[in-house]
């Protein structure tokens, strides 16, 4: 399993006694420049026993959510508030807290990056719901980073302590950051090079640029500013940190406190004693996301994982999905317990729903087993990027399945497409008029009568009907279908009847 939060990070941790080299007083360099930048943080010593950091009471905004109406819409921002940012430097652990409020959703979400026995795992923890267990690779966040393991190797701490322990350095040049010129010089951290921003006047660390490889973006050249410079406990630590990914608004979030060495910030990387056995499952089945198939009716079944669900459409010699939802993870394990349901038929087609990205984040993962995505022509601006970008730092599963010549790639549809084969057939359909997403795909099965949808209404959990639902009501009955039941990429399986008593005010 690949962890592509960490580009090669070889020793995450740059804790502890090594033998800091003072700063020279003639020619400086990228790393007197960075020892500098230390002692205006308090000291190479002082910094290097810094074992885990919170940053508290965050409040910002972030980006590069996918979440727009319409694919070629400008995102509105959404905003993060509540944000709690703790990190484990001894061990390599973080975790990403916040609430996220995205038009009328709100969420408040923990996604933890912690270990057992040493072995990396991920627990997902969103308010009124169970405790989810994954791989790392499972992990997905809405936070100021799209995965907590970012915390690890792009926060201020250990890109001074490696460059200023770097083995060999240039003499910085000067270059505009942030409004006025800088020193500016690159360090290798692990492979990978690090361009830093210093403050010739304060001596901080201003900022840094690197190679960011987003989950759904691919490779972003990446630029963090650091701001706002405010004393921990003896330690200078930037409050106000704000990312650009790609040239484009990323996140920005400016914190009220923070602590270090708090003995308390720790209890929350404990894995609670009811998901031991699941987090042994992760650890040992590799890339990892709880997934569950039941069967609907003959040939229709429901993969149900913990947040985004998706339908499975059996073909006499192969596989339709509709949805790749959430992560890489959730599609590595559906691939995984198809093959073993289903031997000899593989994945041929992922149809999307719509691009949001929570239902789009597994369309890579879907592709690198061979399936060809099938998308409607309105979504290819979103839909294009997400699987032709390149993910090298390291590379996905995706991009590793294209050099060996065996991936599934893209295919548009407009309007209306049909998969058919002996008697058994797929029905996808573009709809127009639902508020969620213009358009939104809807998935058909004739055989068994059975509608796929997200994010419109959640059968089986005695939801109310809102304008999506009305919308969605008002769709099925436009097109014709003769559906009996209903399976949401959120909720469950329900009859056809709780959605048409939903919208009639009857429940
Ligand atoms: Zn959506």
């Amino acid at each position: 399993m690949r962890q592509r939060w960490l580009p090669a990070l070889a020793g995450a941790t740059v804790v502890g006694g090594g033998m800091w080299l003072a700063s020279c007083a003639s020619a400086p360099t990228t790393k007197s420049l960075a020892a500098d930048a230390a002692a205006a943080m308090g000291g190479l010593e002082r910094l290097g026993g810094v074992q885990t950091v919170v940053m508290r009471d965050g409040t910002g905004t972030r980006l590069r959510l996918g979440q727009m109406v319409h694919a070629t819409d400008p995102e509105t921002p959404s905003t993060l508030s509540k944000v709690t940012e703790t990190l484990d430097l001894v061990n390599g652990r973080a975790v990403l807290d916040y609430e996220i409020k995205s038009g009328d959703f709100t969420q408040h979400r923990q996604e933890i990056l912690t270990k057992k026995n040493g072995t990396y795992v991920g627990l997902e923890n969103v308010a009124g719901r169970p405790l989810a267990v994954m791989s790392p690779s499972g992990l997905f966040s809405w936070g100021t980073q799209n995965h907590p393991g970012f915390l690890l190797a792009r926060n201020v701490i250990t890109v001074v302590l490696v460059a200023a322990e770097a083995a060999s350095s240039q003499a910085p040049e000067t270059r505009d950051f942030a409004g006025s010129p800088h020193a500016y010089g690159t360090t290798n951290f692990g492979g990978e090079t690090i361009g830093l921003y210093f403050n010739t006047q304060t001596r901080l660390l201003d900022g840094f640029q690197a190679t960011d490889v987003d989950t759904m973006l691919g490779d972003q050249p990446a630029v963090y500013t650091l701001a706002d410079y405010r004393d921990v406990a003896g330690v200078k630590l930037p409050h106000k940190i704000t990312i650009v990914k790609g040239g484009k608004p990323y996140s920005e979030v400016q914190f009220a406190s923070a602590s270090v060495n708090d003995p308390a910030a720790v209890a929350v990387f404990a894995i609670p004693e009811a998901a031991n056995a699941e987090v042994d499952k992760a650890i040992a089945a590799g890339d990892y996301s709880p997934v569950a198939i039941a069967r609907i009716s003959d040939g229709v079944f429901f993969a149900r994982a913990y947040s985004h669900n998706s339908l499975v459409v059996e073909f006499p010699s192969y596989l339709a999905v509709v949805e790749a939802a959430y992560t890489d993870a959730q599609s590595a394990t559906l691939a995984r317990v198809l093959a073993n349901q289903f031997p000899g038929k593989p994945v041929r087609y992922a149809a999307v729903t719509h691009y949001h990205y929570d239902h789009t984040g597994g369309a890579r993962g879907l592709a690198a087993v061979g399936a060809t995505i099938l998308a409607e022509k309105a979504h290819e601006p979103m839909m294009r990027p997400i699987i032709e970008a390149p993910h090298t730092n390291p590379p996905d599963a995706l991009e590793s399945a294209r050099k060996g010549g065996k991936a599934g790639g893209i295919e548009f549809f407009e309007g209306r497409k049909v998969i058919s084969e002996g008697g058994q057939s797929l029905e996808l359909y573009a709809v127009n008029g639902i508020p969620h997403v213009e358009p939104m795909v809807l998935a058909f099965v004739p055989k068994g009568g059975v509608l796929f949808q997200s994010d419109l209404f959640f059968p089986g959990t005695g939801a109310q009907a809102g304008p999506d639902a009305v919308a969605l009501l008002q769709a099925v009955k436009g097109l014709k279908l003769r559906v009996t039941t209903n399976a949401g990429g959120h909720g469950g399986v329900g009859p056809f009847a709780e959605l048409e008593k939903a919208v009639a005010g009857g429940r």
